[in-house]
């Protein structure tokens, strides 16, 4: 499937729920979500049936996410549903980690292939504070729990915080001296709940090159760009939306989990799946992906999509 610029899109992020278990400050309110009717979410069948027909448009991979997507009653028989599709060659799910370690066996075993687990912070209170309500050793639980669970390859986000957490970028990339993961440090983007925050918050991932100068290029992994120190076990990415846009390289469209196709994150175009199965679906998928907007215009002006992050599915 191709849009009209010529990009080949393989790529879904699939949000399976607007709710979480923390409150992130950049991604939601205090306060959460209201609470939706069951109805106004998309069913685990209805999920599955857009991952069908996406698969059957030509798409590789499909990221499981929210929101937090582990709070999601049904999301192990969805995960086993997707992972039957033949032609999906990567079935992926992001998740802030606190539920891994009751969760990642069985995870492993419903045919997901890889994790990525967010963590801004390696101090406790930082973490509680960016999370509003987390607990720093869950996390670290729930990555360890990952690598027992056999996952190989788990990829760390970091969401860079100027004044928050950039003291911690070193501290972070350790995590990649002894194991096979990837930290990407990613770029705050002005968006829902922190579309007006003060500009010293959004900063460039250039402070981890100033932070490390010994970091050595290693080439792209999708949006990613990828560094090694000399001798370490894992890699560190920077995922750079505002300093470095990589919109001519972005493969991607996303599902909000009531049921409607972004083709660009930061675009409020939406387009209704709802009620559409089989052909139909099918039709739509491709003529939404085909419309996918040229590029952001984060350089100039905030998100101008109007949800939060949780909403979209990140
Ligand atoms: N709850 C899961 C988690 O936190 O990994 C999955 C959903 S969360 C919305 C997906 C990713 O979006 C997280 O890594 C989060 O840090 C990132 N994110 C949320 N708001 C963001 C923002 N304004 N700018 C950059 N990344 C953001
Ligand atoms: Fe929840 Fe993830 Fe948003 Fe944090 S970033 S509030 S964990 S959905």
């Amino acid at each position: 499937m191709y849009d009209l610029t010529g990009r080949k899109i393989d790529y879904l992020r699939l949000s399976v729920t607007d709710l979480c278990n923390y409150r992130c400050i950049y991604c939601m309110g205090p306060d959460g979500v209201c609470k939706r009717s069951h109805r106004e979410i998309l069913s685990i069948e209805e999920l599955a049936e857009i991952g069908r027909a996406a698969v059957e448009c030509g798409v590789e991979k499909i990221r499981l996410t929210g929101g937090e997507p582990l709070v999601r009653r049904g999301i192990l028989d969805l995960c086993r549903m997707l992972r039957d599709l033949e032609g999906l060659e990567e079935l992926t799910l992001t998740t802030n980690g606190a539920a891994l370690p009751q969760m990642a066996a069985s995870l492993k075993a419903a045919g997901v292939d890889r994790l990525n687990i967010s963590l801004d912070t390696l101090n406790e209170d930082t973490f509680r504070a960016i999370t509003r309500r987390g607990d720093l050793r869950q996390t670290l639980d729930g990555l360890a729990a990952a690598e027992a669970a056999g996952f190989t390859h788990t990829k760390i986000n970091t969401v860079l915080i100027g004044g928050v957490n950039d003291i911690e970028i070193r501290t972070l990339a350790e995590l990649t001296r002894d194991r096979d993961i990837s930290l990407r440090f990613i770029e705050l983007m002005p968006l829902g709940v922190c579309a007006d925050w003060p500009r010293e918050r959004f900063i460039s991932a250039d402070a981890v090159l100033k932070a490390m100068p010994e970091l050595e290029p290693m080439g792209t992994d999708g949006v990613a760009e990828l560094y090694r120190v000399p001798g370490w076990a894992g890699t560190v990415g920077l995922i750079r939306p505002m300093s470095h846009c990589f919109c001519e390289r972005c493969n991607r469209i996303r599902v909000t989990a009531d049921g409607r196709l972004k083709p660009c994150l930061h675009s409020d175009m939406e387009i209704p799946l709802r009620g559409l199965s089989g052909g139909a679906l099918e039709r739509a998928i491709r003529e939404a992906a085909s419309i996918k907007p040229e590029s952001h215009h984060l350089g100039q002006r905030s998100s101008d999509s109007r949800r939060n992050m949780n909403e979209i599915g990140g």
